[in-house]
């Protein structure tokens, strides 16, 4: 089960009302966008989109850059949704509905319960004492509840709540395995990249002579390839 956009939309909605859902939709999907582009876009007053923005920020659902601008002297801030932010608030919150469902089920199966046939209440024994069994809206006589579908239900949605969590934490495990395989792969690259700079000088110089345009993207290749070396070295210095 992938986060999808409506699930995200679930999420944000929670927080910022439906008011924000426009907003949420041009957030998505897309990076460092200006909040006056979104005021424009959105037909919105400045002020209600900071507003919102700073409520998704608060919840650290979203990161902002913001660049000077020269002419009017003022900071224009840039907004970008965090998709793991998300994936994590969007995991908390079926985490949190879990444990009420479990607890909601514990009470189901520990307590009994009353209702009035007009349907009128639903009252624990405590509660059924002390109004004598009788509906305290009609007084009709209360009776016992058969609370197996009812706890039917809750089993279902706890059963599938359960399903889904595993899933996103398997989705997670392997997005980070993701991440240390594209880390390692761009480490040997580097190194590759490396060895192939050392030879890079004896080559240039043989080649000197004459240039083809194709050799000349090779020997821009490599100067960027020395310069790349050079950062390197430079970096190490300094650590
Ligand atoms: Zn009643």
């Amino acid at each position: 089960m992938r986060l999808t956009a409506k699930k995200i939309e679930s999420i944000l909605v929670d927080i910022v009302g439906e008011q924000g859902l426009p907003l949420i939709h041009e957030l998505l999907g897309k990076d460092n966008i200006s909040e006056f582009d979104l005021a424009t876009k959105l037909k919105i007053d400045i002020k209600i989109i900071r507003k919102l923005l700073y409520i998704l920020y608060n919840h650290n659902l979203v990161s902002f850059t913001r660049k000077k601008d020269k002419q009017k002297g003022w900071y224009i801030y840039y907004w970008t949704l965090l998709p793991e932010s998300v994936r994590f608030n969007y995991f908390k919150m079926k985490r949190d509905l879990l444990e009420r469902l479990k607890q909601q089920l514990k009470e189901e199966e520990e307590e009994l319960f009353f209702v009035c046939p007009s349907n009128c209440v639903r009252l624990n024994f405590d509660q059924a004492m002390d109004f004598e069994f009788h509906c305290p809206e009609c007084g009709e006589l209360i009776s016992q509840e058969d609370g197996k579908s009812r706890t039917a239900l809750l089993k279902k949605k706890i059963d599938e709540l359960g399903i889904e969590l595993k899933e996103l934490q398997e989705q997670k495990h392997v997005r980070r395995k993701e991440v240390k395989i594209r880390k390692k792969n761009a480490r040997k690259k580097a190194s590759r990249k490396k060895g192939a700079t050392q030879k890079a000088p004896g080559e240039r110089a043989k080649k000197k002579t004459k240039t083809t345009a194709g050799e000349k993207t090779a020997n821009k290749k490599n100067q960027k390839k020395s310069v790349k070396k050079k950062t390197s070295k430079k970096t190490k210095e300094i650590l």
